[in-house]
């Protein structure tokens, strides 16, 4: 299906010219619903894959990781605002950033998201840079509408897990700071 990847490679689509946007006016929320728009579309295009025979590995061996990612496998990389993602006809990987305001939110998102994850699709190292790499192979395009509805949704669970996680470990910090003076109190009463 030449024709169709050829219409459907965004790098023919045209972009949605984010600068034209009006900055003062809803700049984040416009920001936003447009970024979720492309993963969709990424995501569609990354899971548009078929069976093919590995000239390199043979049987159904995912190209995307084989040597040269295959000849007839080649591969077509996309770019969004949040990440990046790479294809070949059998298999694909996408890699995504989430948002996070400070190093503490680094490590608990990366965390958070690989761990709601790791039962529903299959992971593999996060490339450099980003919190999660995903890996499809053909079979999971009979799982695409339930695949992209989980990925979109992760955002909103991360935005909702994140306070609470916060919340936790400062709560748990206080705690222990307190019981701590309440102890080294206690000990200088007894000397
Ligand atoms: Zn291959």
């Amino acid at each position: 299906m030449p024709e169709k990847s050829n219409k459907d490679s965004p790098s023919t689509r045209e972009p949605v010219d984010s600068l034209s946007l009006d900055k003062q006016f809803d700049r984040v929320e416009e920001v936003t619903i447009i970024e979720l728009e492309e993963l969709a579309d990424a995501l569609e295009f990354i899971l548009d894959l078929q069976p093919h025979i590995c000239e390199i590995r043979g049987s159904d061996y995912p190209c995307i990781l084989c040597e040269n990612k295959c000849s007839v496998g080649k591969c077509q990389e996309i770019k969004i605002m949040r990440g990046k993602g790479l294809k070949t006809i059998n298999s694909s990987m996408l890699s995504l950033n989430f948002e996070k305001r400070d190093t503490f939110e680094e490590y608990v998102v990366s965390k958070l998201v690989r761990e709601l994850t790791r039962q529903k699709l299959n992971l593999i190292e996060p490339e450099e840079g980003y919190d999660i790499t995903f890996f499809f192979k053909q079979e999971d395009r009979w799982k695409k509408d339930e695949i992209i509805v989980f990925i979109l949704g992760l955002f909103d669970k991360v935005k909702t897990l994140m306070p609470e996680a916060k919340a936790v470990v400062n709560t748990w910090i206080r705690n222990k700071v307190k019981a701590f003076e309440r102890e080294e109190t206690l000990k200088k009463m007894k000397e």
